[in-house]
């Protein structure tokens, strides 16, 4: 590893940049302290006395800033976590989709997986009947005689599942994309 990766590495951990930054400051402080007695003729005492003044008004600001930069970050989330949850409704309706052709419905539940859509729940159901679609049976209309019911053509649902995951995340990144 390169020193530059490795340094980079320990800045990006967060017990280790704090440390680094608490001992910078205190190594400043000291440099300071010795530098400012020595120029005004002081003793160190005195000179840590001006700085500790110094050190208050500077951590004011420094406080109010922080304040700020929280708030203004907590309000971007906020609005930004609103915003992905109402995207990701709107994609939380694409449950059903109807094959009339194939006299088929398939219907599921649509979640997330970090940031990737899946979805869970896959049912499919027969129109080729009177009233209600009827709910398949291992993967076939129950009913005899119904071209659904071949046994030839059951339905190999893990496929299905894997189309409409596909046209999900297209869609999703369709979204995303749309919103820069
Ligand atoms: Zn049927």
């Amino acid at each position: 590893m390169k020193a530059r990766e490795s340094i980079q590495k320990i800045w990006k951990d967060p017990v280790w940049s704090k440390v680094i930054s608490v001992g910078i400051v205190a190594f400043t402080t000291f440099v300071y302290t010795l530098v400012s007695s020595l120029l005004n003729n002081i003793s160190i005492g005195q000179s840590f006395k001006s700085l500790f003044d110094i050190k208050i008004r500077l951590s004011y600001i420094i406080g109010i800033w922080i304040l700020y930069y929280l708030g203004v970050k907590l309000i971007a989330t906020r609005h930004r976590d609103k915003y992905d949850e109402r995207k990701r409704k709107a994609l939380q309706e694409f449950n059903r989709m109807e094959d009339n052709a194939l006299g088929m419905i398939f219907t599921w539940k649509v979640h997330f997986d970090e940031d990737t859509p899946f979805i869970s729940d896959l049912t499919a159901f027969c129109t080729n009947h009177e009233g209600a679609p009827i709910r398949f049976m291992n993967e076939k209309c129950p009913v005899i005689g119904c071209k659904n019911n071949l046994e030839e053509d059951r339905f190999d649902l893990s496929r299905v599942k894997n189309y409409i995951e596909s046209q999900l995340i297209e869609r999703w990144n369709r979204m995303k994309m749309s919103e820069n």
